[in-house]
């Protein structure tokens, strides 16, 4: 009889076209792994990190999907290319265009998994916002993501898949240094806690960065992290780029029912690691995000324990009113509310720019994702 082999972590975090027996894709791979990738298709060594540059900039500068438009490589060494590997990103299932212009895409990745990956354009910068897990293992109980039973973290080609899915879609490789580039910053607030998924995230991320490639400045990338606490020195260390920290309350018993983490690694521990994260400065602040619950961590008294905490952290305050999900069970502050709120951050020396929820229309704001299939599995229960 044939039995199938089993499914294992190992399988499902391979590319997709080599967990289907093909080529594997070049995307993803660092310029160490691609190198070596060369060298055993054949590349001989001599050449391999002249390759390694040349291939680099089609990928990741001119944006090609195939080993056909590299005209700076000899035929027979595209077609030996070709005949290895491919240059395929994660597939997209759907996209959603909001009447603010904001993109979302329900992306398939390796094991039949699908994330979401979101574009949101502003007069000054454009921003994607991207996955780093398949769900998320926290259930911060204003979080929709929370509630998706199904989790795996997602390799770095599938971080990076993402930025050239969106790329491909707005239109937006090629540019030439001095050009209005679409998809100008990154944040990593998509589905998923970017620190339990650390390595991957950062080698996707000095992707990213590289000067030769899609080159995004550390400074216009943000990890935000729901406060995991020994991990938090590290982004500063080997990424570099701006922290975000998901707060949301000013009381431990406060946090510890919105964000169940802080049972681990409480505010006092928390703030620790953010004085000590390495690069802070006045030039490069943390944000604090805080979402805004009627009634539950909205209060003038909030507002005042809140700049008592972080005194001393140079910081911005980010007032994100709370987006609703079907059967969330809080409600977004009144305007009035966060204004008022703000008012008393903002005396404090702190600026605390309210998030203006973008794709609200297609369930594409901040807290909002959740795969479909997983929306789909969890209606037909219970029906
Ligand atoms: N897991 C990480 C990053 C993804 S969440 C984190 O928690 O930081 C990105 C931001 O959206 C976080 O600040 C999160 O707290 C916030 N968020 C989650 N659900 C939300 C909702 N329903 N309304 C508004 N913001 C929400
Ligand atoms: Fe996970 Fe962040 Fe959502 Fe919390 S807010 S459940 S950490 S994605």
């Amino acid at each position: 009889m044939n039995v199938p082999p089993p499914i294992t972590p190992e399988f499902l975090t391979l590319p997709r076209k080599a967990a289907e027996g093909g080529c594997a894709s070049l995307v993803g791979l660092s310029r160490e792994a691609m190198r070596a990738a060369l060298i055993d298709a054949g590349t001989p060594e001599p050449q391999a990190t002249m390759r390694v540059g040349q291939i680099w900039q089609w990928i990741y500068h001119r944006g090609a999907c195939d080993f056909d438009g590299m005209t700076n490589l000899a035929r027979p060494y595209r077609e030996l290319l070709a005949a290895h590997f491919t240059i395929e990103r994660p597939e997209i299932v759907t996209r959603q265009i909001s009447a603010d212009g904001t993109r979302k895409y329900l992306l398939r990745i390796a094991g039949g998994h699908e994330i979401e990956t979101v574009y949101i354009p502003e007069t000054d910068r454009g921003t994607l916002c991207v996955s780093s897990q398949v769900g998320c293992t926290l259930t911060c109980s204003f979080c929709h993501t929370g509630t998706q039973r199904l989790v795996r973290n997602l390799t770095a080609a599938e971080i990076v898949g993402q930025i050239m899915v969106a790329r491909d879609d707005i239109g937006d490789w090629g540019r030439k240094p001095d050009e209005k580039r679409l998809v100008s910053n990154l944040v990593l607030m998509g589905m998923g806690e970017p620190l339990y998924n650390f390595d991957a995230v950062r080698d996707a991320m000095k992707i990213a960065m590289d000067s030769e490639g899609i080159a995004l400045s550390r400074r216009r990338i943000t990890l935000s992290t729901s406060g995991v606490a020994p991990e938090i020195a590290r982004v500063g260390q080997e990424i570099g780029c701006l922290l975000a920290i998901s707060f949301h309350a000013t009381t431990d018993p406060v946090r510890d029912q919105l964000v169940p983490i802080n049972r681990k690694w409480n505010i006092a521990e928390l703030l620790d690691a953010c004085r000590a994260y390495p690069r802070l400065s006045n030039a490069e602040r943390i944000t604090f995000e805080y979402v805004m619950l009627k009634g539950v961590n909205d209060s003038d008294a909030d507002a005042r324990r809140l700049v008592k905490l972080i005194a001393g952290i140079p910081a911005k305050i980010n007032l994100i009113p709370f987006n609703p999900w079907p059967g969330s069970p809080y409600e977004r502050s009144d305007a009035e509310r966060i204004e008022a709120f703000g008012h008393i951050v903002n005396r404090a020396g702190y600026a605390s720019p309210v998030r203006t929820p973008r794709g609200e229309d297609i369930m594409a704001a901040c807290g909002q994702l959740k795969s479909a299939t997983e929306r789909v599995r969890r209606a037909a229960r219970a029906s």
